[in-house]
């Protein structure tokens, strides 16, 4: 099959609930900040640079993928700097087709030069903002809200938590948690975690990337996660069985192929099904960390074996069995991703089309924080382009899957 056009993916209106701001830098924004505060690069032209991420990101770690984060996080310590860095991801999101986008960062780690949370938090708003307002006047339209982290292995999440309740008319729509997932109970964090739900703040919590099940059980327990980041670890909770294991005797289902195979959910992955708990499904960024479990060992009880393909990840098998999967970059430059590469990778690997693509954007809306109101806004957005698009197709003008 030959590769989508990825201009006709670019126009898509897209949804995009898991980015990273500090992991969105652009290469030439990087080089000319730290030229600015002395701080030294492993690559000094935009190209190389890049590609040093990449790499780095690629080795296949976890704990070595956080540490591509020290040289941005470096250069995102000041007003100025994250009001930029801010401004550049939304511009960098509109050109990718987003409409809608929730960027989340912790701000924790940006005050080593003397900012605080709340002054962190309003030059990302100003940011934001400034980025809306240059969309708007090429005649775009775009919002973005805020989603703040804290960090599993400290101990700032309440006051993330205090911070983000009172930045919520500037744009702070959520609550995270991120970093290192094993060992790093979401329960450490009851205490934020409560205060989040007191609040009504809604919460999303990194889980079932790093850690399998368990960590999913936490973050909808102590958690009351309404989204999983990531949660591809699902697939720990599901079972492959034939027809002939569940009804061995023939008698319940007496005219059914015998060899057929059905995945039977344990209770969180039904919970996570059938209370349409949003999957924010990254599948690039799962193949550098080894987070998602090969597609075809799903259900068949082995022990855990990696995707390391795009073609082996299992997030069409999840769409297919009905959870609430949807499509995001994680972190756009160590992945050397973006919304339209990952959906021209589905369209090459998974066959997405028109339809799979309308059902990871109405699941995205559905799982966004933002009102009803926008919500309904989004949906009229994008129903209207795919209506368009749908009847193109009948029309015999599809430009989907290669066509
Ligand atoms: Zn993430």
């Amino acid at each position: 099959m030959s590769d989508t056009p990825t201009t006709w993916l670019q126009s898509l209106p897209k949804v995009c609930l898991h980015d990273h701001l500090d992991g969105g830098l652009l290469p030439e924004t990087m080089i000319e900040l730290a030229q600015e505060i002395g701080h030294e690069l492993p690559a000094e032209e935009p190209q190389a640079l890049a590609a040093w991420f990449k790499q780095a990101a690629d080795s296949r770690s976890l704990e070595r993928y956080l540490e591509t984060f020290e040289h941005t996080v470096a250069l995102m310590q000041t007003a100025e700097n994250l009001r930029r860095v801010a401004m550049e991801h939304v511009l960098t999101l509109a050109a990718d087709g987003v409409i809608y986008g929730e960027v989340r960062w912790a701000p924790e780690l940006h005050l080593t030069q003397g900012l605080s949370m709340a002054q962190a938090v309003e030059a990302v708003a100003d940011g934001l903002m400034d980025g809306m307002e240059q969309v708007g006047q090429a005649g775009g339209r775009i919002l973005v809200n805020q989603i703040l982290c804290a960090m599993r292995h400290q101990n700032n999440s309440l006051e993330v938590v205090k911070t983000a309740l009172a930045y919520r008319p500037l744009g702070v729509v959520g609550f995270d948690l991120a970093g290192p997932e094993d060992g790093f109970s979401a329960a450490d964090h009851a205490e934020a975690l409560d205060l989040a739900a007191r609040h009504f703040l809604p919460v999303t919590l990194h889980a079932g990337e790093a850690y399998g099940l368990d960590s999913i059980r936490q973050a909808l327990g102590a958690g009351r996660a309404l989204r999983l980041g990531h949660g591809v670890r699902i697939t720990e909770d599901i079972t492959a069985r034939t027809l002939a294991e569940i009804d061995p005797t023939g008698e319940l289902l007496p005219d059914a192929d015998r060899e057929q195979t059905v995945l039977q959910l344990g209770e969180v992955a039904e919970w996570v099904k059938n209370r349409r708990t949003t999957l924010e499904t990254c599948p690039c960024s799962n193949l550098q960390t080894d987070a998602a479990e090969h597609l075809d060992r799903v259900g068949l009880g082995l022990d855990f074996e990696p995707a390391r393909s795009y073609e082996e990840h299992p997030v069409a098998l999840l769409l297919q069995a009905g959870f609430a999967v949807t499509i995001n970059p994680d972190n756009r430059l160590m992945s050397s991703t973006s919304m339209t590469r990952e959906f021209a990778e589905l369209a090459r690997y998974h066959g997405f089309g028109l339809t799979e693509f309308f059902e990871v954007t109405l699941n995205a809306i559905n799982g966004a924080f933002c009102s009803q109101d926008e919500k309904q806004a989004l949906l009229r957005s994008v129903q209207m382009v795919y209506s368009q698009l749908a009847l193109q197709e009948q029309e015999g003008e599809s430009r989907v899957s290669g066509a």
